[in-house]
């Protein structure tokens, strides 16, 4: 095989996990990083755990990415679910399966196993070159804002790695997209991924309970269902088990539908035995009380069945 020069804009994990395999090939690699370190977006994410893959059956996984799936396919089968924690065990990060069945490195943050895949792309012969921002095409090449001044590189073959738009203040603020455009490179416009969901709350659920986590629950939209987790917040809902549907929900949203997340807080029991034994309840209880004891639906879960389920009650809005 040619050993190629091979620039790798943008030192975010992707543009690190380029570096990886192409320098293990044997080519010469040197990542160009505008920030003065790398990876700073990692950092973040794992201030709250760090959840690098999910231990669901690999197919249901691999069909997570809705209109991506096919497309995805392939490179998912290069690196499953199990060989993402292979590598993270060879960086000395052992990882396990929270209840959710997300996967987090023992020490939930993402500080260590940087540390030390920083290390190994040293050991590898992989150049990182921080405060090295690009900016943009020239006839010769890339041009790249240095310390000293702008420099025009020429590699065999460059690799763009430079995040999405959100969190700008990490380094991905896409202001690479209009050059990429002016050369005639089809790029969607961003959409949030990730993104929380505006519930027009109560003053009472907003005041007892923003903040409360939402356990041991399924969620189904047009993604399908899925069990989870989400967080009641000031605004509306966040979290993991949110997110899984946010791109689902926002596209029939954009596209001008009503579109509903079905919450089901008693995941495997059935609707005929909880009203069976909510039937069995003493008549005189309180509601709150019949609906701890039949379907151990209490605190934020109750509180949203009162908030979302009431007589009368209009659905709430929802805006991404
Ligand atoms: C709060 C939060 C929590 C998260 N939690 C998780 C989680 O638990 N698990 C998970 O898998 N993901 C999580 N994520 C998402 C994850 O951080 C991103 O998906 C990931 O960082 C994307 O990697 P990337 O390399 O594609 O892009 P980025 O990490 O954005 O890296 C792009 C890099 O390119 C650099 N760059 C941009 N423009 C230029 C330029 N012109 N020249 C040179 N360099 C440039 C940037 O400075 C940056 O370092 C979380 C994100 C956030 C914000």
């Amino acid at each position: 095989m040619v050993k190629k020069q091979i620039a790798i804009l943008g030192g975010g994990p992707a543009g690190l996990t380029a570096a990886e395999s192409l320098s293990s090939l044997g080519h010469t690699v040197t990542v160009y990083e505008a920030m003065p370190t790398v990876a700073r977006k990692f950092l973040l994410a794992g201030k709250s755990g760090l959840n690098i893959t999910h231990s669901e059956d690999y197919d249901g996984f691999a069909s997570r990415f809705g209109a991506s799936n096919a497309r995805l396919r392939d490179a998912l089968d290069g690196f499953e679910p199990s060989a993402v924690r292979a590598w993270a065990a060879g960086l000395g990060a052992e990882t396990f399966v929270g209840s959710s069945g997300r996967v987090f490195p023992t020490a939930m943050k993402a500080s260590p196993l940087l540390r030390a895949w920083l290390r190994r792309l040293e050991a590898q012969g992989v150049r990182i070159l921080t405060r090295h921002r690009w900016l943009g095409f020239s006839d010769e090449g890339y041009v790249i804002a240095t310390p000293e001044g702008a420099n025009v590189i020429q590699p065999d073959a460059a690799l763009l790695a430079l995040g999405g738009k959100s969190w700008p203040r990490l380094g991905s603020d896409a202001g690479w997209l209009p050059w990429l455009r002016a050369k005639g490179i089809a790029v969607d416009d961003f959409q949030p991924a990730n993104c929380g969901f505006d519930v027009d709350w109560s003053d009472y659920l907003r005041q007892q309970f923003s903040g409360e986590p939402v356990k041991s629950v399924a969620a189904t939209s047009t993604a399908g269902t899925i069990p989870g987790e989400f967080v009641v917040t000031r605004h509306g809902i966040e979290g993991s088990l949110v997110y899984a549907h946010a791109a689902a929900l926002r596209k029939s949203l954009a596209a001008g539908q009503t579109t509903t997340l079905d919450v089901d807080l008693t995941p495997g029991r059935a609707q005929d035995r909880i009203a069976r034994a909510l039937g069995r309840q003493d008549p005189k209880a309180s509601l709150s009380n019949r609906l701890r004891k039949a379907a151990g639906i209490d605190g934020v879960k109750a509180a949203l069945l009162r908030e979302l389920a009431g007589a009368g009650k209009p659905p709430p809005v929802a805006i991404c």
